[in-house]
């Protein structure tokens, strides 16, 4: 809780989204690297151009909810790859949980993200170990959560989700997709990253680029 000596933050909307769309966009080439070994090379592209889309399609003005509704809808009808669907229903669902709150605080964070994983989860039926983008979500949400709880700076909780979704990603190396497309090729997705894990991670570390004075 905010006292009167500490500023309370917030992670504002739009400003996430423009900081997730450069740096996909500034990952392309290396997202799609990484889908090339174990897919089909168009995850820098799908990413690039979804949250480029999105960018143009949310309206700061409006309350935080709205906004990341707006931008779930148009990742589904922009992206055909399985990221459109499945981080426009991540954020679609975020949106829901966030409802009419004024802003994105650290317990309203919490609850929206975890609102985001559980959509991908029901969507993608994907379990921890999959070798997927839910490898670095969980980890981000759960990391997310703690440094809220503890009661410590949003920033601060940012930067420990951020950490754990990028160690989640790394952490894909070495299994076997079970789910997507890197699933056809068995054993042989085992020794790569996993482009969603990689570009849900640039996402999480995004947040704390969109941090500003609450409301
Ligand atoms: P496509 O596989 O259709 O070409 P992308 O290349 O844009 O779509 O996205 C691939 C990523 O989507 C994978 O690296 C993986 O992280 C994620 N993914 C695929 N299927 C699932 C699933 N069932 N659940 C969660 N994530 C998934
Ligand atoms: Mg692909």
């Amino acid at each position: 809780m905010s006292t009167e000596t500490t500023v309370a933050t917030a992670v504002d909307v739009a400003s996430w989204m423009q900081e997730v769309a450069s740096a996909v966009e500034a990952e392309a080439t290396h997202l799609t690297q990484l889908d090339s070994a174990i897919g089909d090379g168009d995850h820098g592209v799908n990413m690039t151009r979804g949250f480029r889309a999105v960018v143009e399609a949310v309206d700061g003005s409006q309350p935080p909810g709205k906004q990341l509704i707006t931008a779930g809808k148009t990742l589904v009808s922009k992206v055909g790859g399985a990221s459109g669907p499945l981080w426009g229903t991540a954020l679609r669902r975020a949106g829901r949980s966030v409802g009419d709150a004024p802003a994105l605080d650290g317990p309203v964070l919490v609850a929206a993200l975890d609102a985001a994983l559980a959509g991908v989860v029901e969507l993608g039926a994907a379990e921890p170990g999959d070798k997927t983008m839910v490898d670095a979500l969980g980890p981000a949400v759960a990391a997310l959560r703690a440094g809220v709880e503890d009661g410590g700076d949003l920033g601060e909780a940012i930067a420990s989700a951020a950490a754990a979704a990028e160690e989640g990603a790394r952490s894909t190396v070495p299994m076997q997709a079970r789910k997507g497309r890197a699933s056809y090729l068995g054993e042989r997705s085992i020794g790569h990253q996993d482009p969603g894990a990689t570009s849900s991670a640039l996402i999480v570390a995004a947040l704390g680029r969109a941090l500003g004075p609450q409301g």
